[in-house]
Order: C-alpha cells, then sequence, then structure tokens
C-alpha cells in the first residue's frame, strides 16, 4: 500500500494523475504535527511505501511573518512522519525537499546535492529552509542507524493547474498566470526582476517521484529542468504563453526578491531517468493556463 501525505496539494494531486491507488492525506484527514494522529493513520494503512509531501509552504512575505510556524510545524510533521514510519517498518520513504533548504549562496552554480550543509541557507525562507534541512539530516540518520531504503529529492519551485490560484500566497508562476490572466494593459512584479530560478511543472515532478519508486532507486537527488532563467524572463515567456505579449511588466523596487539564485545540477538524476523529458516552461504554462482558464 502506497500512502502519500500532503496528497491534496499541488504535488499530491499531479501524482493522483498517475498514481490513483495510493491513499492520499490531506490535514483534514490527519494532523501531522500529532505524533499520536500520525500514528493512527500508519495504523489505520499500514503503507509499505510513504511518499511524504506534505508541509506548510508559502510565499517570501508569509515565510517572513511566520518563521516560528514554518519551523515548528515542518519539523513536527516531519519528524512525526519519519519516527511513525520506524514504528511501523514502512520499507520505502520518498520525502520531498525543496532547493530552498540550499545555502543562500555558494562558490559554483549550478549547485550539487554535496552543497547542501555548505552555509545557512537565505533569510527570507530561513526557518522553511533549516526545517527541512533537518529532515535530510533525519533521513540520513535512519539509513545509517537503521539501513532503511529511504531517500530524499531536493526539486525546483513548481507550478501547474493544482495549484491554489486563489491564494495570494499561490507559488510566482501560478500567481503569475492569473496576474496576466487578470491584465487589461499591465501586471507589477515584486523586487528587480533579477534574480534567477528554475521552473519544474508539477506533472514532471510527479512523473519522477513515480519512476523512483518503480524502479526501487534509493539515491538523494535534485530535481530540476536545466534551464535557469530571471523573473523578467519567465514574466515575458508566460505572457506569450497565456497569450497576452503586449502587457507591460513593472517591477516594485520597495518589495523583496528574495535569494537571488538557486540553480541546482540535476545530472545524477538524469542518469537515472531514461530518456526522460522536462516539459519546457513555455509548453507548461500554456498547458497550465488552458486548464486553469476554462474555471475563470
Ligand atoms: P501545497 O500545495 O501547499 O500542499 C501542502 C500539503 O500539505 C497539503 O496537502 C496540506 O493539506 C498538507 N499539510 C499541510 N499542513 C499539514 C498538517 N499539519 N497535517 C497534514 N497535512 C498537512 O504544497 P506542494 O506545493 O504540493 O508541496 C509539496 C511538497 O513539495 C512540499 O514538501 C514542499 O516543500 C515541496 N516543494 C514544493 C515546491 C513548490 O513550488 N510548490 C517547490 C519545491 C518543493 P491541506 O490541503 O489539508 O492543507
Amino acid at each position: 500500500m502506497i500512502l502519500v501525505t500532503g496528497g491534496s496539494g499541488l504535488v499530491g494531486k499531479h501524482l493522483k494523475d498517475i498514481l490513483p491507488d495510493a491513499v492520499y492525506i490531506s490535514s483534514k484527514d490527519y494532523d501531522l504535527t500529532d505524533l499520536q494522529q500520525v500514528r493512527d493513520m500508519m495504523s489505520e494503512y499500514n503503507p509499505s511505501v510513504v511518499i511524504h509531501l506534505a508541509a506548510r509552504v508559502g510565499g517570501i512575505l508569509d515565510n517572513m511573518t511566520y518563521p516560528v510556524d514554518y519551523l515548528e510545524e515542518n519539523v513536527l510533521m516531519n519528524t512525526n512522519v519519519l519516527k511513525a514510519s520506524h514504528e511501523f517498518d514502512v520499507d520505502r520513504v520518498i520525502a520531498i525537499l525543496s532547493t530552498c533548504i540550499y545555502p543562500d549562496k555558494v562558490d559554483t552554480y549550478p549547485m550539487v546535492e554535496e552543497d547542501l550543509f555548505n552555509g545557512p541557507p537565505t533569510p527570507s525562507n530561513f526557518s522553511y529552509g533549516f526545517a527541512k534541512r533537518c529532515m535530510a539530516a533525519h533521513i540520513d540518520s535512519y539509513v545509517k542507524q537503521y539501513d532503511k531504503k529511504w531517500s530524499y529529492l531536493i526539486p525546483c519551485n513548481l507550478y501547474g493547474e493544482h495549484d491554489k490560484y486563489e491564494e495570494h500566497n499561490s507559488h510566482f508562476v501560478s500567481a503569475l498566470i492569473r496576474k496576466i490572466h487578470e491584465a487589461d494593459n499591465e501586471i507589477q512584479l515584486w523586487g528587480t526582476g533579477k534574480p534567477l530560478r528554475q521552473f519544474m511543472y508539477g506533472g514532471d515532478l510527479a512523473r519522477i517521484i513515480k519512476y523512483i519508486m518503480d524502479n526501487d532507486i534509493v539515491e538523494n537527488l535534485n530535481v530540476a529542468p536545466e534551464e535557469v532563467y530571471s523573473i523578467d524572463e519567465i514574466a515575458n515567456i508566460a505572457k506569450s504563453s497565456c497569450f497576452k505579449p503586449e502587457l507591460l511588466v513593472n517591477y516594485d523596487y520597495d518589495k523583496p526578491d528574495g535569494q537571488y539564485r538557486k540553480d541546482v545540477d540535476s545530472s545524477k538524476l538524469l542518469k537515472l531517468l531514461k530518456d526522460f523529458k522536462f516539459i519546457s516552461l513555455s509548453d507548461g504554462i500554456t498547458k497550465t493556463y488552458k486548464r486553469v482558464a476554462r474555471e475563470w
């Protein structure tokens, strides 16, 4: 039996599209910050595989306003899920981290998996970054002490039709798609437009998680397309991909940029995936836009 935490989130819904027979858990089913509820969940389903997606995830503003909540909720959820997975003898745990957990700055880019602990995470999501880094150390410890077949993936920023478009803190590309859809002449973005980012379609991450599970790959791996774009380049790609190339893009320089760059090298992963191709940012945005705009 495969159990997926965070089943109601962006990644969880993309995974459900291609792995419908797993059990998908949301916070309404079990609050993973409560160890007893996590034990109840494990006892109910007795899974052999846990795909741990659940996390408190949010934008820069939310991260900067509620750092304690980001740290505590993520540390509690991750600790409880790993502890109960051990108690209930779960064979495979695949946990999802994030490239936000990497150091704010390193000497050479793109970053490789070995860079993970080479400096503190960026200040704008320090608590989230540290909490999720702690899970990497926690899984590594279970592997060392108990010889577990547990591992983690470190994906870049995501977008896709299953994001929450109604919320003010939806992820950057999703929020951008909505802004472009609603704009007549111009859109305004935070910061300078200069930071560099990799963005992946949520369905691509879901396909990779399934491949890793199906092929019993137990390695800790970065997951990101090779292309790195500035925020301004992404805005321009998104304008064309949402069929509004004429829109103006203005920047609010008083708002924070966040980390300047955090691009990662996925060559370890790509050697293991046979013939895998990431969907391009422009095609992924068009695909997402066509699906979400039907509801607007
Ligand atoms: P999301 O859309 O915000 O969904 C979060 C999921 O976690 C939801 O299913 C939510 O349940 C669940 N959850 C939150 N608090 C919980 C609690 N106390 N108990 C039980 N469940 C709880 O997140 P996502 O974008 O799918 O992200 C999935 C994973 O990928 C996360 O680990 C995230 O760190 C990682 N990641 C995401 C991105 C990105 O850009 N989205 C990038 C890199 C890595 P409810 O729906 O009931 O609240």
